[in-house]
C-alpha cells in the first residue's frame, strides 16, 4: 500500500498511442505499471488528455462509467472499467487559478483510462479531467501548465496523455512493431533533446524550430499535453524518460516524468 502523500507531486507526460494498450501485454504498458508502483501516492490526479479539446477552459464530472471514444476495436476494450471517483474537491482551487472555467459532465476518455488502468490500477484515486482550450497559444498552454504546478505542492499529480508524434494516416496500423520512420525519428530527437535540456522554449516554438513538425502532429493535441507538463516543470531538479519507444512506424511512445 502507498503511503499517501500531500508532499510535491511529481508531474508525467505518458504517450498512449493505440488504445489497445488498455488491456495488452508490452514494453511500454510494463512501464507504466513499474513507474506506478514507485510513484508516491497522490491525492488526486488532474489529467489533460489529447481526446478532450473545446472552445473554452474545462473540467469534467465524470460518474463510473467511461467514454469509449474509440471505434472499430475488439469488444474487450469496451469492457475496461476504471471506477475512480471524481475529484470535485479539486474545482473549486482550479477555479481560483483559471478565471472562466467551466465544469462539465463528461466520462474519463480513453487518453485518461487507458494510462491510467497501468499507473493505478486500484482506481482508488480521484481524477479530474481538464480539456485543451482551443483558443490558446503553444505559449498559453504552456504557461497553463506553470499555473497548475501549484497544485504538486498540495498533493496533486498532473499527467499530460497524448503523443510526442502523432500522425495516423502515416501510421503503419497493421504492424505495431514496422521499422520507425527516419522523420519521426529525427522529431522525437528533437522533443527529447529538449526535455533533457530544459528548454521548454523550444518545445513551444516546435512548428518553427522543428522542420518534420507538420508531419509529426497534422494536428497538434497529441503534443499539447507535454506543454503542460513541460510548464508544471518549474524547478525540478530531476526528470527521467519513463519509456522510449515507437508503435506502428512513427507513433513515438516516449514518457517523460519530471519531479521525484
Ligand atoms: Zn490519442
Amino acid at each position: 500500500m502507498l503511503k499517501e502523500n500531500s508532499a510535491r507531486m511529481p508531474a508525467l507526460f505518458l504517450g498512449h498511442g493505440n488504445p489497445m494498450n488498455a488491456i495488452d501485454e508490452n514494453l511500454f504498458v510494463d512501464s507504466l505499471k513499474r513507474v506506478g508502483k514507485t510513484l508516491p501516492r497522490p491525492k488526486a490526479v488532474l489529467v489533460i488528455s489529447a481526446h478532450w479539446t473545446t472552445p473554452y477552459s474545462a473540467v469534467s464530472l465524470h460518474e463510473s462509467e467511461l467514454y469509449y471514444d474509440m471505434y472499430g476495436f475488439p469488444k474487450e476494450l469496451y469492457m475496461v472499467s476504471y471506477p475512480a471517483k471524481s475529484a470535485d474537491f479539486l474545482i473549486a482551487g482550479v477555479q481560483e487559478l483559471i478565471k472562466d472555467l467551466r465544469v462539465q459532465k463528461r466520462a474519463l476518455d480513453h487518453g485518461v483510462w487507458s494510462v491510467l488502468v497501468h499507473l493505478f490500477p486500484d482506481a482508488d484515486i480521484p481524477v479530474l479531467q481538464m480539456s485543451i482550450n482551443t483558443n490558446f497559444s503553444m505559449q498559453e498552454h504552456y504557461e497553463m501548465g506553470k499555473v497548475l504546478s501549484v497544485l504538486r505542492e498540495e498533493g496533486v499529480m498532473i499527467v499530460g496523455s497524448g503523443n510526442v508524434t502523432h500522425n495516423l494516416r502515416e501510421a503503419n496500423l497493421s504492424n505495431k512493431d514496422a521499422p520507425v520512420d527516419t522523420w519521426a525519428k529525427e522529431f522525437d530527437e528533437f522533443v527529447k533533446d529538449a526535455l533533457i535540456r530544459r528548454d521548454f522554449d523550444a518545445l513551444v516554438n516546435f512548428e518553427k524550430l522543428q522542420r518534420y513538425a507538420d508531419r509529426a502532429h497534422p494536428t497538434k493535441e497529441h503534443f499539447i499535453p507535454l506543454l503542460y507538463i513541460a510548464g508544471a516543470s518549474n524547478d525540478d531538479k530531476k526528470s527521467s524518460f519513463v519509456y522510449e519507444g515507437f508503435e506502428h512506424a512513427n507513433l513515438s511512445m516516449r514518457c517523460w516524468k519530471t519531479g521525484e
